[in-house]
């Protein structure tokens, strides 16, 4: 059944690089004989799920979204894939994404556009834009996706869908195709929070192939939900949570009224409705402060690294060329990402490290990463959660963007101190924004918690959901 809606909303979408129908249908039925036997064939059995294509799957086409890496097929298993499988997943097939996770909307994917299943004329944010829009199209039951600075969050607040950014090293790194090592993290993107935490218990946990990976035992993120027929009136009293003001400020979608329409809600009227819908729960909700990200310096610096191994040696594409020099660069040139964003990005990056200007930028922001990182944890000690809006408007329209880098950074600023911070968050639908008329699209709002809490963070979100 789920082959069959991914297929027929496909057309519309684009959100699958490949689909493998034969190898699914044949886990699928494998899966059904064991089960039929009486088999415990864990907490996934049978549940179609898709992947980021920047994730590793053995024997399926992973190339990250980029041409770069057309016709690599990985002969291993990322570990979060293996850990679906092993839990009985099925795995569909591979999500579009933007070239190795750089962009916000889908449209710097080497392969197509992906589009918004809420309206086609729009984006349905990035870099996971095809696992968060296969998901709103019910074209899976959930997808893994990854966030270094907001790929999780923001594709999953364009398409009303919940996504979660777990602690950095709490799901392994390894057979992730890597832009920026130190703020890289998997997680999962679903329909509900209760499903988004199925899925991180099983793909959560140390990873010997990872050494960043944390060796926290793993909590069970379902049990821990509460019970919601048995609530009491104030789940939450005693819960203090703090509203980002910088993130309902400047560049913040207000809305607006117009003489033809009926007032357009906007970006935060929505979160200003969740916050009062908090509040109702019995939660206490404060404002805090937030210092300006330093995101770009680091995660260019760390891709223009990470990138320099595709050189038409080891993977991927190779250019045609007479010697080796020559052939690094025609490999490059037709492989990696028309200049639009990838080209800029390693140069922007290569930049900010080199001799005479690293201290001036890297440095700089290393030290800045540093401070974001003490504020959100001093936050963190007086609050049980931070709250803002996961992206400061809702979708917008195909191409609207995509010549203004800039504006497209700007977007990312709700979403990047957060992977700076290395914490954990979990982005839920809290609204819609837009004129009334049956076009409004959805609000999604960022919970952040406390390093390795994403038990806590997942039961508030499960009750404010
Ligand atoms: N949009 C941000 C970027 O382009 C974040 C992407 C991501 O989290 N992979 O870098």
């Amino acid at each position: 059944a789920y082959l069959r809606q991914l297929h027929s909303a496909e057309t519309q979408l684009q959100c699958f690089l490949a689909v493998d129908d034969e190898y699914a249908l044949r886990q699928a039925a494998l899966i059904d004989s064991r089960l039929a036997q009486g088999e415990d064939v864990g907490p996934l059995a049978g549940v179609p799920i898709a992947v980021k294509d920047n994730l590793c799957t053995q024997g399926l086409q992973t190339t990250a979204g980029s041409r770069g890496l057309h016709g690599f097929v990985p002969t291993y298993d990322a570990t979060a894939v293996a850990r679906l499988r092993a839990a009985g997943a099925v795995v569909l097939g591979k999500t579009n994404m933007d070239e190795f996770g750089m962009g916000s909307s889908c449209e710097n994917s080497g392969y197509q556009p992906t589009f918004n299943p809420w309206d086609t004329k729009h984006v349905p944010g990035g870099s996971s834009g095809g696992s968060a829009a296969a998901v709103a199209a019910k074209q899976c039951i959930a997808a893994l996706g990854s966030d270094t600075g907001g790929s999780i969050r923001q594709p999953a607040s364009f398409c009303g869908v919940v996504g979660v950014k777990p602690t950095y090293g709490r799901v392994s790194r390894n057979g992730l195709v890597a832009y920026a090592s130190s703020l890289d993290c998997v997680g999962p993107i679903a329909q509900s929070v209760a499903d988004a935490a199925a899925v991180l218990t099983v793909i959560a946990g140390s990873d010997l192939a990872d050494a960043t990976c944390s060796q926290k035992p793993v909590e069970d993120y379902t049990a821990g939900l509460l019970p919601l027929d048995n609530l009491s009136s104030k789940p939450l009293a005693f819960k203090r949570l703090a509203l980002i003001q910088e993130a309902c400020g400047e560049g913040v979608d207000a809305g607006k009224s117009g003489l033809r329409h009926i007032v357009v809600a906007g970006v935060t009227a929505a979160l200003a409705g969740a916050v009062r819908h908090l509040q109702e729960l019995g939660a206490e909700v404060e404002q805090a402060s937030d210092r300006p990200a330093t995101y770009y310096v680091i995660a260019l610096s760390e891709a223009s690294s990470n990138l320099s191994r595709y050189d038409g040696v080891r993977f991927g594409q190779r250019g045609a060329a007479d010697e080796l020099k020559n052939m690094y660069a025609s490999s490059r040139h037709s492989g990696l990402g028309s200049e639009v964003q990838v080209a800029r990005r390693i140069l922007m990056g290569t930049y900010a490290l080199s001799a005479g200007y690293y201290d001036a930028y890297y440095k700089r922001a290393q030290q800045v990463r540093t401070l974001v990182r003490r504020e959100m944890n001093m936050a963190l000690g007086r609050f049980d959660a931070l709250l803002c809006p996961a992206a400061p408007t809702t979708a917008y329209r195909v191409g609207e963007k995509s010549c203004d880098p800039l504006s497209m950074y700007k977007g990312d600023l709700m979403t990047v101190n957060l992977n700076l911070a290395g914490l954990p968050a979990v982005c839920l639908p809290c609204g819609f924004s837009g004129q009334a008329a049956g076009n409004a699209l959805p609000v999604g709002m960022q919970l952040i918690g406390r390093a390795f809490g994403e038990a806590d963070l997942l039961k508030l979100a499960h009750i404010y959901e």
